[in-house]
């Protein structure tokens, strides 16, 4: 939790899902199934940041923390995630280039900004880059948190997409269940989500760090085989009585779930 090596997984894949799909996670967090609510947040104030990340943590969401404008940036376009918090006053890139980064690459997830100056300019500036809500520092945490639970209820209202798809392999979000062909396939929880991220991120390559940390919430370990093993018993389940195979090993570098519609 909290600083994040966030070399690994830019979005290179023309066919890959995109947020209407990880607006989602919100509305199923908001009907109190599913606690998968990411958060970024973007603060060089140790003091804030801090206290930000331990409030966010401690009211059930995952977040990452990271201190600088352009590590920011990195982070909002290579990670998934459903809300965005930025400070004005950044290191490297301030809080507006990040917001416009993140808007010219077509992230629509919420963003709110935090800023010490109350200046109406400011305010207007932040709206028109496209950001959903303002904050004026000093402010309390609950204030906050009633913000970022109002920008999450409205991003999960604006997206209807309850299924994540590739040929005839579907992943029905609010059931729970997978089906192929058709035909029902039984995951346990971990391989739910392990494949809910090969489609949420389908035609890239994810490296074994990435779905180490989104999927088990751990650095990556190479004496542990937890991620072989979750992926043997996937493929199993999903590609050895079905055509064409989806999920591939390449070696060296990771696991992509190909999708032949899109090739
Ligand atoms: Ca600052």
């Amino acid at each position: 939790m909290g600083w994040l090596d966030c070399a690994d997984g830019a979005p290179t894949a023309a066919c890959r899902p995109h947020y209407k799909f990880v607006i989602l996670r919100s509305s199923r967090w908001l009907r109190g199934t599913i606690s998968l609510v990411k958060i970024l947040i973007v603060e060089d104030e140790p003091k804030t940041g801090d206290y930000l990340l331990q409030g966010l943590v401690e009211a059930g969401f995952v977040v990452d923390l990271v201190r600088d404008g352009s590590t920011g940036l990195h982070q909002a376009l290579t990670e998934v995630y459903d809300l965005a918090i930025l400070d004005v006053m950044l290191p490297g890139l301030d809080g507006w280039s990040v917001l416009r980064g993140i808007r010219t690459a077509g992230k629509d997830m919420p963003v709110l900004f935090l800023t010490a100056r109350d200046h109406v300019d400011d305010r207007v500036k932040g709206l028109e880059l496209g950001a959903d809500d303002y904050l004026v520092k000093p402010f309390a945490f609950s204030e906050l948190l009633a913000r970022v639970r109002t920008l999450l209820r409205r991003g999960a209202k604006a997206s209807a997409a309850e299924f994540l798809r590739a040929a005839d392999l579907e992943l029905d979000l609010l059931r729970r269940r997978v089906t192929r062909a058709g035909k029902r396939i039984d995951l346990t929880a971990k391989e739910f989500a392990l494949l809910e991220l090969l489609l949420r991120r389908q035609g890239e390559v994810l490296p074994r760090s990435l779905i180490a940390s989104q999927v088990w919430d751990m650095n990556f370990d190479s004496d542990t085989n937890v991620i072989e093993v979750a992926m043997r018993r996937l493929r199993v389940k999903l590609d050895d009585s079905f055509e064409p195979k989806l999920i591939r090993t390449v070696r060296g570098m990771g696991y992509v779930l190909e999708n032949p519609d899109c090739a």
